[in-house]
């Protein structure tokens, strides 16, 4: 494959943008660097990079393209919004409609608020549960990643219950003095954290599956604990749904495990492509959001007419019959595809998945927390991530992401990434 225009382009980035891209997971820093592929093109489950090369496409733009890309209902909502205004500033009938939509899909969500993305929508709930209970520190999971603002760019201290440290230059100590990070899956150290600083938690919060070290799913009863030893603390249960939601079932996590968090964030596929993030919850807890009361909250493109008209045409076609069932019979050739090709290679490998979704680790240790997924071969994904980039296949370039097939990837398109998982495990093992 030749990639001279990606190369072309990235020297010219490099010019103008920070490190020559918007966000950091797009520099091939998790696979050891590299230039990207600048991609000119998508459409349903493939891509066309600028050299004219073709992809079929895991990374899903990291989780939004649930879809495919470019899918015609959502190209014609957009267009539509696109003609008739996309910014007005004043409340609009689509934003009803939508939040009406996606209530009814997630009952524990009594109210919502539309903003512009999954940090957003995070960072808001945490203000609003330090509103409503008057505390300020909150418990999070290692390895979990919830966006880019201060409060949850922390990583455990050196114990596996202490105060966080900054993950990040230019946050205060005394921002991650309030954060507390545990190991996800292990009920003893949650424990340990509620007993030592349970009075002064305002939230804990969880991803109820993790997308941020591969797939991860709960141990059983592991929520429904969090959630009791929780409330008993006085504090509120947020559940980050801003990959899970409408990603396993038409619905959320919440749904998948029947149980219900105080409050939830949400992003990515609810924008069917387009920036959106939300959050919402109890009634009571949500009457804390301006304007109703004291808990600030605002936003110029908030609720705008193209992200609500792209994230309705989404859930429309994500209503349709048989889509998650779709998802995960893909998701089963797939993940058996893989696992065959790695026992006749001899690669020792294991692979978390759920429906649509699934990771691929190097090492045969099954993967239930971040350290272990920290310790699983990151140079083998490093070398498998470009052999399989250069037979067509586009993954997301770290060891710690999820692959997502779309509604229209075909049975044809998982026996071809099976043919070059083979060419790629054959590769490695010489
Ligand atoms: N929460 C989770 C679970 C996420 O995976 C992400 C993004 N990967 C975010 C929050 C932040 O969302 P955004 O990038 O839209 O700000």
């Amino acid at each position: 494959m030749d990639f001279t225009n990606s190369e072309r382009l990235h020297k010219e980035a490099l010019q103008h943008i920070v490190g020559g891209v918007n966000s950091p997971s797009r520099a091939y820093k998790g696979v050891g660097g590299g230039t990207p592929v600048y991609m000119e093109r998508g459409q349903g489950a493939y891509f066309w990079d600028v050299d004219g090369n073709k992809y079929i496409d895991y990374l899903g733009a990291y989780g939004p393209i649930i879809t495919g890309h470019a899918h015609p209902h959502i190209a014609k909502a957009i267009a539509h919004a696109a003609t008739t205004g996309v910014l007005y500033g004043t409340p609009t009938k689509l934003e009803n409609q939508f939040a009406k939509m996606i209530k009814e899909a997630i009952p524990s969500l009594e109210k919502v608020r539309f903003v512009n993305s999954g940090t957003e929508a995070v960072m808001t709930t945490i203000r609003v549960a330090r509103a409503y209970t008057g505390r300020n520190k909150v418990i999070k999971f290692a390895g979990c990643y919830h966006g880019h603002f201060d409060a949850v760019l922390v990583q455990a201290g050196s114990g596996p219950a202490t105060l966080g440290t900054p993950d990040s230059a230019g946050i205060p100590k005394a921002v991650a003095q309030d954060v507390i990070t545990v190991p996800f899956n292990d009920l003893d150290a949650f424990n340990e954290a509620i007993t030592k600083w349970g009075d002064e938690i305002a939230a804990v919060l969880v991803e109820p599956i993790v997308g941020n070290f591969g797939i991860v799913e709960p141990h059983e009863g592991f929520l429904e604990a969090v959630n009791e030893i929780t409330h008993r603390a006085g504090a509120l249960v947020i559940y980050d749904e801003v990959i899970t939601a409408f990603r396993f079932t038409y619905g959320s996590a919440q749904q998948v495990y029947g149980i219900e968090p105080d409050m939830t964030a949400m992003g990515k596929i609810i924008g069917g492509g387009l920036p959106i993030g939300a959050y919402g919850g109890r009634m009571d807890i949500m009457e804390q959001v301006a304007p109703l009361g004291p808990a600030y909250q605002a936003g110029t493109m908030a609720g705008n007419p193209a992200s609500m008209a792209a994230g309705i045409a989404c859930l429309e076609v994500l209503q349709e019959e048989g889509v998650y069932e779709k998802l995960d019979q893909l998701g089963e050739k797939l993940e058996a595809g893989i696992l065959h090709q790695a026992e006749k290679h001899g690669i020792p490998v294991s692979v978390n998945r759920l429906c649509g979704a699934l990771t691929l680790y190097f090492g045969d240790q099954k993967i239930t927390n971040y350290d272990q997924a920290e310790a699983s071969d990151g140079e083998a994904f490093a070398k498998f991530f470009k052999l399989m980039l250069k037979q067509g296949i586009n993954l997301a370039p770290s060891k710690f992401e999820a692959w997502f097939l779309t509604i229209a990837h075909t049975e044809t398109d998982i026996e071809q990434t099976i043919d070059a998982v083979d060419k790629a495990f054959a590769a490695m093992s010489e």
